[in-house]
């Protein structure tokens, strides 16, 4: 692009570093999008859309730091909504590029581009490996302005020259944290050498860990930084864990399911085979359950997905790669049937539980196995996770004797079968001092 057009340059100034306090109104943003947020019944800007858009408007760059679920997507998707409709350029390529780390994730948040752009003539059009590229080549044709996209099919696109970025005016890298652990990096990259230097940078993440920091500075030119993330998960959610031997994990699944607290409810586990497997255990049993792991072919992920949120299944058992970022409203549960591989990716996780202000419950099954992982997990979030004792697993033998276990729950006298200690004695009970907004509601 001729970078004397560029229409970057010319943006008007949006704000002076004001926060809007008045809703979406003090944004100025194009009528036909504030008719779309509206009718998408979005009253006001939460947090980071209030703390990030007005800067993004004026074409800066930005990162953004907020739990999951704290409405990041909106946060990007106006002010290049926004952009694009404000500054019609004759354009042949796309004019902005949002790299997402997972085909669910970039399908979600082109939705909300199409419910934030509703009334507007906008085109988005999503690019992920795994299915054919037939139909995404078809959609470039009719020349779309917002690209969504995983880096692998963006950048085979780009190599087989079906995709010019060279009018790309916002590069925006959304869960950043989790493309570096998917090790996407590479590809990130490769696709930033074809964009144009002049460009805006957004970047978005739940967490920031050291690479995702290198990243930033090395893409971001005098950024405007929100962060809102504390790493403690979101007040609205209520977590606890369960300490349980590997070999009693399904049982108390059942138990567990069999409680009337939850009616829609994802269980993560470690590993696809075991979400896979798992989830024909649970169906066999009567449960309406369906997997969702990395195996499956996209119809198969697309069909899971879509029975989970139209509630045909309440439960989703999946893992990690396939589930993060995803938003599905009023998911009443979270239950890692595996721990999580990092103290992050349980920020993560019972992420999908609670989102925008509904509460939900977490609930962790946790082995001798996972001491250290328990350890820095509860370092992270700055306190200890309640330890819930459910009857007939609060006397397991093999992880009673864990250190786990010997750290936070000394033995009291008189723990004999049957004589297991009220809430009430437990010396973890007061796991919220960090967090006191929390309060838990206990009605099991
Ligand atoms: P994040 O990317 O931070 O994890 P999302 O962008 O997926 O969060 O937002 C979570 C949910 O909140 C989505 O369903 C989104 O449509 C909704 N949402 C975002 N902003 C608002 C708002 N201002 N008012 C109401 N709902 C919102
Ligand atoms: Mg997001």
């Amino acid at each position: 692009m001729n970078q004397q057009n560029n229409p970057r340059r010319n943006r008007r100034p949006n704000s002076q570093n004001s926060i809007p306090r008045n809703g979406f109104d003090s944004f100025r943003l194009d009528k036909m999008i504030r008719r779309s947020i509206d009718a998408a019944k979005f009253d006001q800007p939460r947090p980071i859309q209030a703390e990030t858009i007005p800067a993004a408007l004026e074409g800066r760059d930005v990162m953004g730091l907020a739990q999951t679920g704290t409405g990041k997507t909106a946060a990007f998707a106006l002010p290049i909504l926004h952009h694009v409709l404000t500054t019609r350029v004759r354009h042949e390529a796309p004019r902005a590029l949002i790299l997402a780390p997972t085909r669910e994730l970039a399908t979600q948040i082109a939705e909300e581009f199409r419910l934030l752009g509703k009334y507007t003539r906008a085109q988005v059009v999503t690019i992920f490996g795994g299915v054919s590229q037939f139909h995404q080549v078809n959609a470039l044709k009719r020349r779309p302005e917002i690209i969504v996209g995983c880096p692998g099919r963006v950048l085979d696109l780009i190599q087989q020259h079906i995709l010019g970025l060279d009018e790309v005016e916002t590069l925006v890298l959304d869960e950043a944290d989790h493309m570096f652990d998917m090790g996407f990096l590479p590809d990130i990259r490769r696709i930033m050498a074809e964009l144009p230097a002049d460009r805006q940078n957004l970047l978005f993440s739940a967490t920031m860990p050291k690479e995702v920091r290198r990243l930033a500075d090395e893409i971001l030119h005098r950024p405007h930084v929100a962060e809102l993330a504390d790493s403690a998960p979101a007040a609205t959610i209520d977590h606890e864990l369960v300490l349980v031997s590997e070999r009693r994990k399904r049982e108390l699944l059942e138990h567990v399911l069999n409680g009337d607290s939850w009616h829609s409810a994802i269980v993560f586990t470690r590993t696809k085979h075991r979400a896979k497997r798992l989830a024909q255990q649970l169906s066999k049993l009567g449960h309406r359950a369906v997997g969702l792991q990395g195996n499956l072919s996209q119809g198969q992920r697309d069909r899971a997905m879509k029975g989970f949120r139209t509630r045909k299944f309440d439960i989703l058992v999946a893992t990690d790669i396939v589930a993060r970022g995803i938003d599905v409203s009023n998911v009443s549960h979270v239950i890692n049937y595996d721990v999580p591989n990092t103290p992050e990716a349980y920020t993560h996780r019972i992420g999908r539980t609670g989102r925008s202000e509904c509460e939900g419950q977490a609930c962790t099954f946790v082995t001798g196995a996972d001491y250290s992982w328990l350890k820095a997990t509860e370092r992270m979030i700055g306190g200890p996770i309640q330890r819930r004792e459910v009857p007939g697993f609060e006397a397991d033998p093999e992880v009673s004797a864990t250190p786990a276990n010997r750290s936070r729950r000394p033995r009291r006298g008189g723990r004999s079968a049957g004589g297991s200690p009220s809430r009430a004695d437990s010396p973890n009970r007061n796991h919220t001092a960090a967090h006191p907004q929390r309060r838990r509601r206990r009605t099991r």
